[in-house]
């Protein structure tokens, strides 16, 4: 484990903004892509930081290397147990026993377990540095019985003891968390700043036009237009997946995994009903779309999207759920070889 990456520009003033600020619970929100895991743990790593300056942590001592090799003894990372196993975070060790002997799957939530150890840990004496710090990412995750073990230290922490909460759900918070913290919403980029952003991640790949097909990819979601980045999707290979998809060949799709494949499959049906409805696209062009499908197919198409969403981490058969995907996409988009009146006219009459 390394030293992180440093932030975009734009999460770099946002740092400074909320380093300046002083209260003991901060809330990061927003939709996702936005980079609340990062800015939060940059935010934390200059909490702890024994020579912190108004930028940030200083990178360079002692507290600054252990969040960086996952081992401060001032920090408590609240994640779902896949979470710290994607990010590098260590599990306990019967977690991790159980989990390397297939006991179990690892969690999605926030065990309580682990809540109410980081209640523990506020009271205890810190071990350097000035400051203990709980980072608690996503904060929806904490189920009710997680979140209720944290609210008493988390609205009269010990004096030198903060909470950073981060979510991409704002929404499913229980109100009494929300209501305990000081909330920063995270700022959109500017799309010429994360184009050049993009392309200086990317280096020699990342001409400007290629760095737009990520931008546009992600919606404008820069953590996302980075991950397209590293999977190196190509203009030609973005373009092509509507008719493909339409057509029932999942090559291009086929290596992104679950996630990513439904993520794609709701953007291209997202599209598909902005441009039945006269609106402009966001993630493809119109003229790569597929002659669009009725729109009571399209919105019943876009709920089923919405619930597979909701149970993509579960541990299905990731092979077969592909190609039920597949099949749907095609028949769904198969339909679309209606006349444009017909369409126009099945649309008005439904909305
Ligand atoms: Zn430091």
């Amino acid at each position: 484990m390394t030293a992180p990456p440093a932030l975009p520009p734009w999460l770099q003033r946002q740092l400074e903004a909320l380093l300046a600020q002083r209260g003991h619970a901060i809330l990061l929100t927003g939709p996702s892509g936005l980079g609340q895991y990062e800015l939060g743990l940059a935010l934390v790593r200059a909490w702890l930081c024994e020579r912190p300056s108004p930028s940030g942590a200083c990178g360079a001592c002692g507290s600054c290397h252990a969040v960086d090799v996952r081992t401060h003894a001032d920090l408590r990372v609240l994640m779902p147990e896949t979470l710290c196993l994607e990010h590098g975070w260590p599990l306990d060790e019967s977690t991790q026993k159980d989990l390397d002997e297939k006991k179990r799957k690892p969690s999605r939530w926030i065990r309580v377990d682990a809540a109410r150890d980081a209640v523990g840990f506020g009271q205890t004496t810190r071990s350097r540095g000035r400051t203990k710090a709980v980072l608690v990412f996503p904060a929806d995750r904490l189920n009710t019985e997680s979140a209720n073990a944290l609210l008493k230290t988390l609205e009269e922490p010990a004096g030198d003891l903060r909470f950073l909460l981060a979510t991409e759900a704002a929404d499913q918070l229980l109100p009494t968390v929300r209501s305990r913290c000081q909330t920063h919403a995270l700022a959109w980029p500017d799309e010429e700043e994360a184009l050049a952003w993009l392309q200086a991640q990317a280096g020699q790949g990342g001409d400007r036009s290629t760095a737009q097909v990520w931008w546009r990819a992600s919606g404008g979601r820069p953590a996302d237009a980075l991950a397209w980045s590293t999977l190196g999707l190509t203009e030609a290979a973005w373009r092509s997946i509507p008719r493909a998809v339409a057509r029932g060949d999942w090559s291009v799709l086929y290596d992104w995994g679950p996630a990513r494949q439904l993520s794609v499959l709701q953007k291209l049906c997202h599209d598909l009903m902005t441009h039945a409805a006269g609106a402009p696209t966001r993630y493809f062009r119109p003229d790569d779309l597929p002659a669009p499908p009725p729109w009571r197919t399209l919105a019943n198409w876009s709920r089923e999207l919405s619930e597979a969403v909701r149970t993509v981490e579960h541990p299905f058969n990731a092979g077969l759920m592909q190609e039920a995907w597949a099949a749907r996409a095609r028949q769904v988009l198969g339909k679309g070889a209606v006349s444009v009146a017909g369409r126009t006219q099945s649309f008005r009459a439904t909305v």
